[in-house]
């Protein structure tokens, strides 16, 4: 714990016997721990496991990684990634490429976003889909001209194929999770919220590998777990509430988070629903989960004390989503929230903070959504996209995290893609997005910080003041613009981490 912040004269008198001592080099900066409000963390963990098609620069190297994975990986295990995105490669990949790639071999594949899945026919075969096999609701299962499925599923038409994968086993999660944990520290990242994993009947699972983890000592960074809806009624059964023990650890290092629920699908996938229709089409994206579903949900939750938090991308999704939260946000323990906040109406702007619902932003998505956004959105993507200015202004608790495993664990491109509104990777000429929309370097630190323990409703949380729990980040300088606009993230990382007081990483 801290037991006083000052000048050397004030930290002196604050000082005790077991006070421990850290001298700072010339330059080096100690700031208060960076908490990612927005992680799933057993997938950033199990992704770390599987193999990552993002690196392959065409169809052809992708299918050459499937090939070399069958090799690897005996049968009748699955070969199991994501990372595609067939915009870079220019086409769709289909179900037949992977039998070629891999014969017999069940594959299934997420897209870089994890809203669409590339499977192979033997999957297709263990989900029992099949021409006839009718489009579930919320999903999409896309088809050749001759309506046979081509491998390629969207939103919740992924799970039909997904749940016929085994799921990761508690030793796997176990050694996934402890190695993420280091990884997340060596980049200043003391606490991580879990929105949930996408991998079926795996969150409870996930809750008890926190819990033996934790009770060992051997989870190296804070976590607040949740669980999606297919895991609410076990942890009603449990009596778990937001902000609750699991297992026996200090619920400082361990606690039950939110329930997540989803309104709306991605950008990317044009399934963000919207107040008015995409540019050039009559299309409005959709509700991914009925909203009789989410209010229904939500308000279960909130009688046993359990705060939700819903995925929310486009304008319609956001606006469904504080209406859905806004009666819990009172007698909540933690703070409902809504995720993403892409695209938000105006009017809607104010109602986080007189509702008290928090807005969890991932600025890091901007990189990739920037083209497609104006594209899909129009005059709306900057002057109604990504509007962080607007939402502080506006008087909205935010939290800002970098949701991998879609995204990379660092949170310094993220904290630059805020700040600056641009990205080195659109090229020197590019235009910022929005620019007007832009947030400081000390807003975009405080909403990494401070931000999400603010929505843990823990006042102390995230500073370094007397009392706060002793969560310190030592960087090599205070990192500026010029450092952001340089891109050169290598050079912010830290040399030394103290989790409560102690010791969790140095360099
Ligand atoms: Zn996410």
């Amino acid at each position: 714990m801290v037991v006083a912040a000052g000048n050397a004269r004030e930290l002196a008198a604050g000082a005790g016997a077991a006070t421990r001592r850290v001298e700072l080099a010339p330059g080096e900066v100690a700031l208060p721990g960076f908490t990612d409000a927005h992680i799933h963390l057993v997938d950033t963990a199990i992704a770390a496991d599987s193999l990552d098609v993002f690196r392959a620069d065409t169809l052809d190297d992708a299918l050459q990684m499937v090939t070399d994975a069958a090799a690897r990986i005996p049968a009748p295990g699955w070969i199991l990634g994501s990372g595609w995105d067939q915009r870079r490669w220019g086409t769709w990949p289909q179900a037949d490429m992977l039998e070629r790639a891999a014969p017999g071999r069940h594959v299934a594949l997420r897209s870089f976003d994890l809203h669409a899945l590339w499977a192979s026919p033997a999957a297709l075969a263990a989900a029992g889909i099949s021409r006839s096999t009718p489009d579930p609701s919320g999903g999409i299962i896309r088809r050749a001209t001759d309506g046979e499925p081509d491998g390629i599923f969207f939103e919740k038409a992924s799970e039909v194929v997904l749940s016929k994968a085994p799921p990761p086993t508690a030793e796997m999660l176990r050694r996934a999770i402890r190695s993420i944990g280091r990884a997340c520290l060596e980049l200043g990242v003391v606490g991580a919220h879990e929105l949930g994993t996408l991998f079926p009947d795996t969150s409870n699972k996930a809750l008890d590998v926190y819990a033996s983890l934790a009770d060992a000592g051997e989870l190296p960074i804070r976590v607040h777990a949740g669980v999606r809806a297919d895991g609410l009624e076990n942890a009603l059964e449990r009596g778990l509430r937001s902000g609750s023990r699991i297992g026996e650890a200090d619920p400082s290092r361990l606690a039950f988070g939110w329930l997540k629920l989803f309104a709306d699908g991605t950008l990317g996938s044009r399934t963000a629903a919207l107040l008015e229709p995409r540019e050039g089409t009559a299309e409005r994206g959709l509700f991914t989960n009925p909203p009789a579903f989410l209010e229904e949900r939500t308000a279960t939750a909130s009688a046993a004390g359990i705060a939700t938090t819903i995925h929310t991308i486009g304008d319609a999704a956001v606006r469904l989503g504080l209406d859905v939260l806004g009666p819990t946000a009172r007698s909540a323990t933690f703070m409902p929230r809504l995720e993403h906040v892409q695209l938000c109406h105006p009017d809607d702007r104010a109602r986080f903070g007189t509702l008290g619902v928090a807005a969890s932003i991932q600025p890091i998505h901007l990189r990739e959504d920037a083209p497609g956004a104006r594209r899909d959105w129009g005059d709306r993507a900057e002057s109604a996209g990504y509007t962080w200015r607007s939402l502080l202004d506006a008087g909205a608790t935010v939290a800002l995290g970098q949701d991998a495993p879609l995204e990379p664990l660092d949170p310094w491109p993220g904290i630059a893609l805020a700040v600056l509104r641009r990205d080195p990777t659109w090229g020197a000429e590019a235009a910022p997005f929005g620019a007007r929309e832009a947030i400081t370097l000390v807003e975009a630190l405080r909403a990494s910080t401070v931000g999400p323990w603010q929505t843990l409703r823990d006042p102390l949380g995230g500073r370094l003041v007397a009392g706060s729990h002793a969560d310190v980040v030592v960087l090599p300088s205070m990192p500026d613009e010029a450092l952001l606009r340089s891109a050169e993230f290598g050079r912010i990382r830290p040399r030394l981490v103290l989790v409560g007081g102690e010791t969790a990483f140095e360099r």
